[in-house]
């Protein structure tokens, strides 16, 4: 029997979807998958400075497993700065830690939400998505 695999948590969502690279050598027909986990991973060790253990917590893993995670995600950051493939930031095994919904009007993410107003806080549009369906 299979062990389950457990969701790794996301506290704050990518505001962008990838990184498109520039330049004569750019590899047009290849693209570098970046999974949510590994995102978070980069935000919360590189961006917000954690440490391995205190990223662990924040994405409820085990600390092994935000290793691997982080390890994979700096390869892949590698193989699109070196080799210049564009990366994209979509799937992987991920729960955010709050219901989020974007805007496909004015690009907004946000959590505010009741049924009362089924709109966008910002721009008032009916036009939203959840962030699960923006990243898969
Ligand atoms: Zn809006």
């Amino acid at each position: 029997m299979s062990r389950r695999k457990l969701l790794r948590k996301i506290i704050t969502p990518p505001t962008i979807k990838g990184i498109a690279v520039f330049g004569p050598l750019r590899k047009k027909s290849e693209k570098i998958r970046l999974f949510l986990e590994e995102y978070e991973a980069i935000r919360l060790l590189d961006f917000e400075n954690m440490n391995q253990e205190e990223a662990a917590i924040h994405m409820e893993v085990s600390r092994p497993t935000l290793t691997r995670i982080y390890e994979n995600a700096r390869k892949k950051v590698a193989q699109s700065l070196i080799g210049g493939i564009d990366m994209v930031i979509s799937g992987g095994e991920y729960l955010f830690d709050e219901s989020w919904y974007r805007c496909e009007s004015c690009k907004a993410n946000f959590n505010i939400f009741t049924e009362k107003e089924h709109c966008c806080p910002i721009c008032k549009t009916t036009e939203i998505m959840t962030l699960n369906e923006y990243y898969s």
